[in-house]
């Protein structure tokens, strides 16, 4: 029954009982006749068992709840030890016969009374059964009486509801006693207040199995069986009270009637002496006396508990005697004054009234044995009927107790045996899970440690089938010294509850010795005995010897992490060091255990470093990171040092900080080699700066001499140059082959050295003049290039592509110069092909790239730089004419543009020159 329903019950109980003791006890003060039965009834309720009925109904309206408050406990068990009071001290009165004052105490029951002498004290089985319920009450918080407890309420309201189905069956109300003497209207508030308690809250947590609960159910049906019985036997008991009291009615009638009988015996003898006065008629007298005198003794012995019949009865044996005494003394007055004597006592006919009498009292003994007779006889009918009703309606009860057990039984057999069937199904699945699972199973019995299941993962293991197995124990597997181990760890296992771990353990198989990861678990009987050890067990074999690795591993690094040439720390949200490496230690001079956990990293640097860490922390949190960052840290003894420092920042899931790790470097040496460096560094440069500033000066004064020297040069040259043909001319005709040639030579060497000249006053004008840089369309600088280079285009019979060319920035003079420069050599360096030369630009980002590509005679990669220095050149003057000077001019003038020159080539194959200038030139 759930706690809803229970709760129900009990509330209900409460209210009604509360309900009926009230109208009981108003019918009482107020002297209403019929309430004070509380229920159609015969009885009424006692003062005393209505109030105490009252204190029951608040007492279970305030106990039966979850929370009771202090104040409702204190008033319920102030009500329940009123009524174990009151009910005790009547129980007291019934016992040791006594007046304890208790039964009128609070109300004078004499309105009701019906000349009862206990009026107003409660019935004995009435105060039993508040006892035994105030008892209960009291002990109702004690949970350990609970099973006691609810056995007695259980018994208590079978009997009470067969005594109220008794009593309702019997509408007669006869005197059958069962057991109690209570009223029915009691009985029924009994039976109520039993079951409120019973299914109150206070038991409603009690479960029993169903073996419990049949074995608990046939064993009310045999408490009904028994009070069926009592109350049977009860009722014959009645029967043959009310046979014994018929047989003594009709012994009392005969005796009666023999007395009467052996009275006229009596009187025929004495009259037939007297009219005749014959001896022989006394013998009838003589008989008849002792027979009567035996009759009457008998007849007072029958009546005398027959309150009825006693009085007609001594009447008549007081005439029987005074009958005898007048007969006696008639005999005697006829033998000695003879039969004349008789007038008188025949006219008074004493005898005869005698007689009278004495039949008279016969009769009215008759009429009320009859009477009582027939009250027994139908008394006798009511018992009758009452049996059979007691034996109908039990049985009829029984019957349909037993129709519920049936199918209750039916029922739960048919759930068992589905549960069961389910239960095998499971066991197989689970039988064949705990087979087939990649761990060995292992089963001991618990009391010698023999083995009794294994699984195939077992066997596997073992390198032994399960028939080798079963029945060994651990010394019958195992070397000694292991199975005295495992024996000694079992019986612990076995002597604890729950399970036990044994992270490893080494056995000795036939494959070997193995590595075990072992959980062992005791199976307890019911009465805690160890019935079985069950063990599953890992191969941790290649497990462990990859740990064992891990940790050699772990160990190096660990090692490697300690000796580190630098420190390595970690340190948790809160700044406090986590971990510290030996490095750092050292430099340090703390102990590991003075650091960790103890120590901020903040408070092992300078105040300046700290204020520096501060302003940096919060960014290293964002960011994660922090590189190169210089700290002073103190050491122990106080003095300080520099490092260098490399954090990174660890993070949970949700992205908040948790800790950081930090790379140290001791920056001592590097800082003293860095202030060395850069005082070096500043030296350098200052040097530099000087020899640039010299290395300036005299290149302007080498370019100004250049300059100089060429453009002053030029005059004598011409000088030379124009004599040596007035010399030709003159001379002419006087000259032999000879000064011819001298002449020649002279003169191109003058020619030669004009060139020269020429080419370096190009290369020097180039740092001197100014520069006006303007928009240079590079289309009509190459139409100018063609046309200065026309003949010696004409002349080797080349091809000269010129692709569309951008507009630039420069300054045009120059621009021409450097087509003119790339061409020309183009044109120069050939080979047996006809040059055919090809000029274009690309547009870069910043850029114009331009390029001048021929397929002549190519360049070595070794040469690609050395071709751009002034005078260099790959070929002897006689191979080539040329000066050396043309690229180093183009070099110029592209850097003064701003720009780059390049060559890519492969001898044999053809060059290709590139050189930028920038788009936009400041
Ligand atoms: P030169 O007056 O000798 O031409 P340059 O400075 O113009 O002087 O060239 C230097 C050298 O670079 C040349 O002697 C030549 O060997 C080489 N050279 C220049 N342009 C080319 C080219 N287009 N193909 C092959 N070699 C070249």
């Amino acid at each position: 029954m759930n706690t809803f329903k229970a709760r129900n019950i009990a509330r209900i109980a409460s209210f009604i009982t509360i309900l009926i003791a009230l109208i009981v006890l108003m019918g009482w003060l107020c002297n209403i006749p019929g309430f004070e039965t509380g229920s159609p009834g015969i009885f009424s309720f006692k003062f005393n068992t209505a109030l105490c009925f009252l204190f029951f109904g608040i007492s279970l309206f305030l106990l039966d709840k979850q929370v009771i408050k202090k104040h409702e406990r204190i008033i319920a068990y102030l009500l329940i030890s009123l009524v174990l009071l009151i009910a005790g001290l009547t129980l007291s009165e019934y016992i040791f016969n006594w007046e304890a004052g208790i039964d009128q105490l609070f109300m004078k029951t004499t309105s009701f009374t019906n000349g009862n002498i206990h009026s107003g004290r409660m019935q004995f089985s009435t105060s039993i059964f508040f006892i035994i319920l105030s008892l209960i009450f009291l002990l109702l918080p004690r949970r350990r009486f609970h099973l006691l407890i609810h056995f007695i309420l259980l018994t208590g309201i079978i009997f009470l509801s067969s005594n109220f189905i008794i009593h309702l069956a019997l509408i007669h109300y006869s005197n059958i006693n069962l057991f109690i003497s209570t009223a029915l209207n009691t009985t029924l508030l009994f039976l109520i207040l039993y079951m409120g308690t019973f299914f109150g809250h206070s038991l409603s947590y009690l479960r029993f199995s169903f073996e419990k609960k049949i074995a608990g159910y046939f064993g009310l049906v045999l408490l009904v069986l028994v009070i069926v019985f009592v109350a049977i036997s009860k009722n014959n008991d009645r029967s043959k009270n009310i046979t014994n009291g018929m047989e003594h009615s009709n012994e009392v009638i005969l005796k009666s009637q023999k007395i009467l009988n052996l009275a006229q015996d009596i009187e025929t003898g004495t009259r037939g002496f007297v009219i005749s006065g014959k001896e022989i008629f006394l013998d009838t007298y003589k008989k008849a006396i002792p027979a009567i005198q035996q009759s009457v003794y008998q007849l007072g012995k029958l009546t005398a508990n027959d309150s009825f019949s006693r009085p007609w009865a001594d009447s008549l044996i007081s005439l029987v005697a005074s009958n005898i005494e007048i007969r006696r003394q008639i005999i005697e007055l006829r033998k000695t004054k003879g039969f004349d004597s008789f007038n008188h006592l025949f006219e008074t006919a004493i005898g005869q009234i005698r007689m009278d009498q004495l039949r008279e009292a016969v009769v009215n003994i008759e009429k009320e044995e009859n009477k009582i007779l027939s009250d027994l006889k139908s008394e006798h009918e009511i018992s009758i009927r009452d049996t059979s009703r007691i034996i109908f309606l039990f049985q009829f009860i029984i019957i349909v107790l037993l129709v519920i057990a049936f199918l209750v039984i039916y029922k739960n057999t048919r759930a068992r045996n589905k549960v069961k069937e389910e239960v095998k199904k499971n066991n197989l699945f689970l039988q064949t899970i705990l087979e087939n699972i990649p761990n060995m199973l292992f089963v001991k019995t618990g009391d010698d440690l023999r083995f009794t299941n294994f699984n195939k993962a077992a066997e596997k293991l073992m390198g032994l089938s399960r028939i080798e197995l079963i029945g060994k124990n651990d010394y019958d597997l195992f070397p000694k010294e292991q199975a005295d181990y495992f024996i000694l760890r079992d019986k612990e296992v076995l002597s604890q509850d729950g399970v036990v771990d044994f992270p490893e353990e080494k056995i000795t198989t036939k494959n070997g010795e193995r590595w075990l990861h072992t959980q062992k678990i005791p199976v307890m009987g019911e009465d805690g005995n160890p019935l079985y050890l069950l063990g599953i067990s890992e191969d941790i074999t290649e497990k462990k010897i990859a740990n064992d690795e891990l940790q050699k591993a772990t160990e190096r690094i660990f090692d490697l992490y300690n000796n580190a040439p630098c420190g390595y720390h970690s340190i948790d949200k809160n700044s406090f060091f986590v971990e510290i490496n030996d490095t750092e230690l050292n430099w340090l001079g703390y102990q590991r255990h003075e650091i960790v956990g103890k120590v901020k990293f903040a408070d092992l640097i300078t105040p300046e470093s700290q204020e520096k860490f501060h302003r940096q922390f919060h960014e290293f949190k964002m960011l994660g990171i922090l590189k190169d960052t210089e700290f002073e840290m103190i050491r122990k003894d106080g003095t300080v040092f520099p490092v260098m420092i490399n954090a990174d920042a660890i993070y949970d899931q949700k992205g908040n900080y948790l800790s950081s790790r930090s790379t140290i470097f001791d920056y001592t040496d590097r800082k003293i080699l860095d202030d060395k460096i850069k005082q070096f560094n500043l030296e350098l440069e200052e040097r530099v700066k000087e020899k640039t500033a010299e290395l300036q000066a005299s290149n302007i004064e080498l370019e100004r001499f250049a300059y100089i020297a060429s453009h002053d040069l030029q005059e004598p040259l011409r000088m030379v140059s124009s004599f040596l043909h007035l010399l030709e001319k003159k001379l002419e005709g006087n000259l032999d082959e000879t000064d011819k040639r001298y002449i020649d030579f002279a003169v191109n060497g003058a020619e030669r050295m004009k060139k020269l000249i020429q080419d370096l006053l190009e290369y020097s004008r180039l740092g001197n003049a100014k520069e006006t840089y303007a928009g240079v369309d590079c289309n009509i600088i190459m139409d100018n290039v063609r046309s200065i280079l026309e003949l010696s285009i004409l002349e080797a019979n080349a091809t000269l592509d010129v692709q569309q060319l951008p507009v630039i920035k420069a300054v045009a003079p120059q621009i021409t110069q450097l087509f003119q420069n790339l061409v020309g050599n183009a044109l120069k360096y050939r080979n047996s092909m006809p040059p055919a030369i090809e000029v274009g630009c690309t547009g870069r980002e910043d850029v114009w790239e331009f390029y001048v590509k021929d397929k002549g005679m190519g360049i070595e990669p070794k040469f690609f730089e050395k071709i751009f220095v002034i005078f260099q050149r790959l070929h002897s003057r006689t191979e080539y004419a040329g000066t050396g000077i043309g690229l180093s001019v183009c070099k110029k003038i592209v850097q003064r543009h701003g720009g780059q020159i390049w060559v890519k080539s492969e001898a044999g194959k053809g060059s290709t020159f590139y050189f930028t200038i920038p788009k936009n030139i400041s």
